[in-house]
């Protein structure tokens, strides 16, 4: 509903609407058939990648365009809105999550082995870092890599791992020094196929459904030491860093979500008629309007106060981890709101009310909880 505040530039702009029309022809259309089907095709990370979508950030020796991660942020947005927050999840983990540190920490070899072909969207990435017994927690994981040789010998097992099923690749946190705490963790490329890794199980889900979500199991598992990515015991700095991103992609597609909610909101509002008026007419409502817009307002300039932050270079930890906060709760808020607002329609599968309430829910959890959130703003403000 309102303009980038001075953040995006002509440019970007006419990235959103091109992305916008990707969405709207190519996504859209399909999503809720994905959505029961709890998948999509495997043919949309290779349309992304043709389209430049999965490697805007990366430089173009690796097949990305360099263009930026303002570009992926108004990608982020524009993709919540694509009917299913499964496709955004599996689509967007690619190039937020499983992708990042292999730019970032990876060889050139190492690049040239995974980031090209998942950049291309030849090869599928995920993240491995939550385990049964460890989620927030991330020192505290038990998958443990013992060296012996040139290989390491790992065992464990990792849970909710998005595009876990039909990963590729997977880059995966482990304990290569269990008697080190922080320093003792690495990380290290699984890919698909080697012997004694395999995926546990699918898991369902109240939302996301469309994404795929796995429990994998790591039993007696060779991974060549040349997987390793940086160096031994680097791991939990290198998922740190990685976080920052995640939680402002969240940030970002809640506020993309958020619009979309509002936008159908405000139409139902002006459509529907009760008592003989239509909804708007009842101060109620236009007030309750009034607090959702406002309400995704400040969610918005937070968020975007984080990113300028973070795209200038700074490790902005405290003002990302307040927006992820607010703007994915503000999300779940303003799905309940706009459900309300529906009345009995907001509860029909036909209308997508009620998959934004299922989906918005797992903002606040993904990516670190909101109780973690606040676990590190009051780090930051030395308690
Ligand atoms: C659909 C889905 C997709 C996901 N995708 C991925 C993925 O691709 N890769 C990946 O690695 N992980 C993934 N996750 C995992 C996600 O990041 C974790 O679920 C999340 O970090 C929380 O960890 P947990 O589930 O173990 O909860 P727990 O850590 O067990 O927390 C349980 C509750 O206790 C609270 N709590 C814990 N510690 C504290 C504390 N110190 N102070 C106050 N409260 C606390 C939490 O906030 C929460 O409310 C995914 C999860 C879901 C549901």
């Amino acid at each position: 509903m309102l303009s980038g505040h001075g953040l995006f530039g002509e440019e970007h702009d006419a990235f959103r609407r091109t992305v916008r029309a990707v969405v709207q022809k190519e996504l859209r259309p399909f999503a809720r058939e994905w959505e029961e089907r709890q998948e999509f095709p495997r043919a949309l990370f290779t349309r992304f990648g043709e389209l430049g979508f999965l490697g805007l950030k990366y430089p173009e020796e690796y097949g990305g365009s360099n263009a930026g991660e303002l570009y992926e942020a108004v990608l982020l947005e524009e993709l919540a809105r694509c009917g299913s927050g499964g496709v955004s999840a599996g689509l967007g983990a690619q190039f937020t999550i499983a992708t990042a540190p292999l730019h970032r920490y990876g060889t050139d070899a190492q690049k040239r082995r995974w980031l090209v072909p998942a950049i291309r969207g030849e090869r599928i990435g995920a993240l491995g870092v939550t385990e049964p017994d460890a989620g927030s927690d991330v020192a505290g994981l038990r998958t443990t890599a013992r060296r012996d040789g040139d290989h390491y010998v790992v065992n464990g097992s990792k849970l909710y791992i998005t595009n876990g099923v039909r990963a590729d690749f997977v880059v995966l946190a482990v304990k290569s020094d269990p008697g080190a705490g922080h320093s003792g963790l690495s990380m290290l490329v699984v890919e698909r196929g080697t012997p004694g890794f395999g995926v546990s199980r699918r898991l369902e889900k109240l939302g996301w459904r469309a994404s795929d979500t796995a429990e994998l199991h790591l039993e007696d598992c060779r991974v060549p030491v040349a997987n390793l990515l940086g160096r031994e015991g680097e791991g939990f700095a290198q998922i740190m860093g990685n976080f920052q991103w995640e939680r402002l992609s969240l940030a970002l597609g809640a506020l993309g979500a958020a619009d979309e909610l509002l936008e159908t909101s405000l139409q139902y509002v002006k459509d529907r008629h009760a008592f003989g008026k239509p909804l708007a007419a009842f101060q109620v409502l236009r007030h309750r309007l009034a607090e959702m817009a406002t309400d995704l307002e400040c969610a918005r300039q937070l968020t975007y106060h984080a990113l300028r932050l973070h795209v200038g270079g700074e490790y902005a930890i405290a003002q990302t981890s307040m927006a992820k906060k607010v703007a994915t709760e503000m999300c779940c808020r303003m799905a309940d709101q706009a459900l309300q607002l529906h009345g009995g329609a907001g509860y029909m599968m036909e209308l997508d009310i009620q998959r934004h309430w299922r989906d918005a829910r797992l903002g606040p959890i993904g990516g670190g909880t909101s109780e973690i959130m606040n676990e590190i703003i009051a780090k930051q403000l030395g308690i």
